[in-house]
């Protein structure tokens, strides 16, 4: 998709630093880390946000969530816990408009979020 920067991250158009990439899910680094482990995961497919999903995506979110899993024990914050957050839409200040989970672990967190 035009004009999308994760889009562009996916294919190399700009730098990322990719932790793992497969045909389905590929994960970075937020470039705006909010604790010691920041990472984002990201369909490979450009879906603006969870309000465009369709039954056929089901597959590539299992994924994604999957993936979260193992990105959080080979990160080391599968013990102590972690959150995994997917903005959607104005009022949860989505920036980009293509799906993406954060995980964000490595220090304790409050509840509600801001
Ligand atoms: P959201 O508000 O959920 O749409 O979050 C977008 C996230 O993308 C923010 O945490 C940004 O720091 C992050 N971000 C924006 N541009 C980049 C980039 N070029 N590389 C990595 N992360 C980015
Ligand atoms: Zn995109």
């Amino acid at each position: 998709m035009q004009d999308c920067t994760f889009c562009k991250i996916i294919t190399g158009e700009i730098p990322g630093e990719i932790l793992h990439k497969d045909n389905k899910v590929v994960v970075f680094k937020d470039i705006n880390p909010q604790g010691p482990v920041h990472i984002l995961i990201v369909p490979t497919k450009h879906i603006e946000s969870i309000l465009d999903l369709t039954p056929e995506d089901n597959e590539i979110m299992g994924e994604l969530i999957y993936r979260a899993k193992l990105m959080a024990e080979k990160l080391g914050v599968s013990e102590k816990g972690f959150r995994l957050v997917i903005n959607t839409g104005k009022n949860a200040r989505q920036a980009i408009y293509h799906i993406h989970a954060h995980l964000i672990g490595g220090r304790k967190m409050t509840w509600p979020p801001g």
